[in-house]
């Protein structure tokens, strides 16, 4: 990965808007740049797309949609949705960009759904941690691939070519910075180089890089990886390189109710409708409500970097919903216990620490206790047996540091200026979650990748354009 110095401007291939990376982000890029006219490229490393929107629960936030209103929800608006990144990330990711994704974002869902037909809908029965209302938007299966499926359809159904197996190795730029194209290798060693008036970085963050996440997030770099190992940071090498502005490198969403050994996580429903963790003495030992992207450090630092969730048929019910509580479903990281005793056994703790722990958390939903962790259970009736139960881990799902941007999603160096042509997006930016994994605030992920895109494809398209 690197940047090579040129005043070159004539390659063998040339488009106007060239895009890197096949994800959410690079896709919706694609449409927003295509409709404007100009002529684009995506270039995607992998032989069919996939990144972390496959792997994604595919939920998008925004406040106040067409949608939202169709279905009875009347109340909801950008300044709430921006008002719960801010809270959420403590005030201390960038205000501005926040404000402006925030308000950008209804009009992005209307404009998928109304264009290209994406199947979504608002998730209305299920409200995440620091969602003052129920911002999110899905397609049917709550699943990112469901997603990623329809919009490469979109794509390929308007004609904009997607070179899959194409992995951008190295940037040509000038002196001012100003890319002129990319080299890509193919599989077996080739390379090809190709020209770009303008060019997209939507090759997400670094979270499949552990030399990176040793560098950058320490804490982290031991916890299971369950985002796309494509992930390799090229964005932020490329951006190092120029001398563009990198921020919030130890932000991350974490998630903390991955089933281990089989790798993947519960729909966070189990945890917010009256659901709990214990460590392997059978003792809580956080606000599992604060958010999962905090719980998967906290997890991580109990006796043996595991945990059991316990939830019951009631809170089930809302779980199921999601695909990946689906898949943990049927690889059988889920089982059914009658009673406290039979989950003691299967912890392996004693069983008069677990019961005291159930009936405390019964007290707390009633009212008649206060939770040392500062959660309130008593919005949701107490769990009733039988009780369902995983063994969990702390999990990486995706970086959040990344390349600072302006309100056009052009990448600034460290000055503050732009660079004349370079955009990112997505993964590949600089999130809105503040410097660690506790600013996160559930789908920042798809709502920085779906928002930057179409910004950053409208951008690059009028730039291309003059
Ligand atoms: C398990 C899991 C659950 C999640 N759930 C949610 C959720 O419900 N809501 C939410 O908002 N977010 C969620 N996220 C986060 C969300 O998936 C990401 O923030 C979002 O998908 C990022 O989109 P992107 O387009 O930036 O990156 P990606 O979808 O990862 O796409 C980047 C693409 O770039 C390609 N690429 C990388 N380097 C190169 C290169 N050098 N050359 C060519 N191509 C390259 C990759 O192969 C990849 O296809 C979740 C993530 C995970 C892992």
């Amino acid at each position: 990965m690197s940047i090579i110095k040129t005043e070159k401007s004539e390659f063998p291939t040339s488009v106007q808007v060239l895009i890197v990376g096949a994800g959410a982000c690079g896709t919706i890029a694609a449409l927003a740049a295509n409709e404007r006219g100009a002529e684009t490229l995506i270039l995607e490393r992998d032989a069919k797309p996939m990144g972390n929107t496959s792997l994604s629960g595919g939920q998008i936030p925004a406040g106040g949609t067409r949608l939202q209103r169709a279905a009875g929800l009347l109340d909801d608006t950008p300044e709430l949705l921006y008002q719960d990144i801010l809270a959420k990330a403590h005030g201390e990711c960038d205000h501005e960009i926040a404000r402006h994704i925030a308000y950008a974002a209804p009009k992005t869902i209307e404009w998928l759904v109304d264009r290209y037909k994406l199947p979504l809908s608002c998730v209305l029965d299920f409200q995440y941690p620091g969602h003052s209302r129920p911002h999110m938007h899905a397609s049917p299966s709550r699943y990112g691939a469901e997603l990623l499926t329809v919009l490469v359809a979109a794509v390929e159904a308007e004609g904009i070519p997607i070179a899959a197996s194409a992995q951008v190795t190295d940037l040509f730029a000038d002196a001012s910075g100003r890319i002129a194209g990319v080299r890509v290798r193919r599989p077996d060693g080739a390379t090809e180089e190709i020209g770009c008036e303008a060019l997209i970085l939507a090759c997400n963050g670094y979270g499949g890089n552990k030399a990176m996440l040793a560098k950058y997030i320490p804490d982290g770099v031991d916890l299971f990886y369950e985002g796309h190992a494509g992930n390799q940071g090229d964005a932020v090498i490329w951006g190092e390189a120029l001398g563009a502005s990198i921020k919030d490198m130890g932000s991350f969403q974490g998630h903390g109710a991955v089933c281990t050994p089989h790798g993947m996580h519960l729909a966070w429903g189990h945890a917010t409708e009256g659901g709990f963790h214990v460590n392997q003495e059978g003792r809580r030992f956080s606000n599992e409500n604060a958010g999962y992207s905090e719980q998967a450090l906290k997890l991580y630092r109990q006796p043996g970097h595991v945990a059991w969730a316990i939830w019951d048929e009631r809170c089930e019910r809302v779980a199921i919903q999601q695909h990946s509580h689906v898949l943990a479903n049927e690889s059988g990281a889920i089982k059914r216990f009658d009673s406290a005793e039979a989950m003691a056994k299967a912890i392996g703790c004693d069983a008069s620490v677990l019961k005291n722990t159930i009936e405390t958390v019964k007290k707390i939903a009633e009212g008649k206790a206060k939770d040392e962790f500062g959660r309130d259970f008593t919005t949701k009736p107490g769990l009733k047996p039988p009780y369902l139960m995983s063994k969990i881990m702390g999990a990486l799902t995706h970086t959040q540091g990344g390349l600072e941007i302006n309100k056009e999603m052009r990448v600034l160096r460290k000055d503050g200026t732009p660079f004349p042509n370079l955009y990112a997006g997505g993964g590949a930016a600089r999130g809105l979650s503040g410097p660690a994994d506790w600013g996160y605030l559930s789908g920042s992920g798809l709502l920085m990748a779906t928002n930057a895109g179409r910004l950053a494809g409208e951008a690059a398209a009028a730039q291309v354009g003059k």
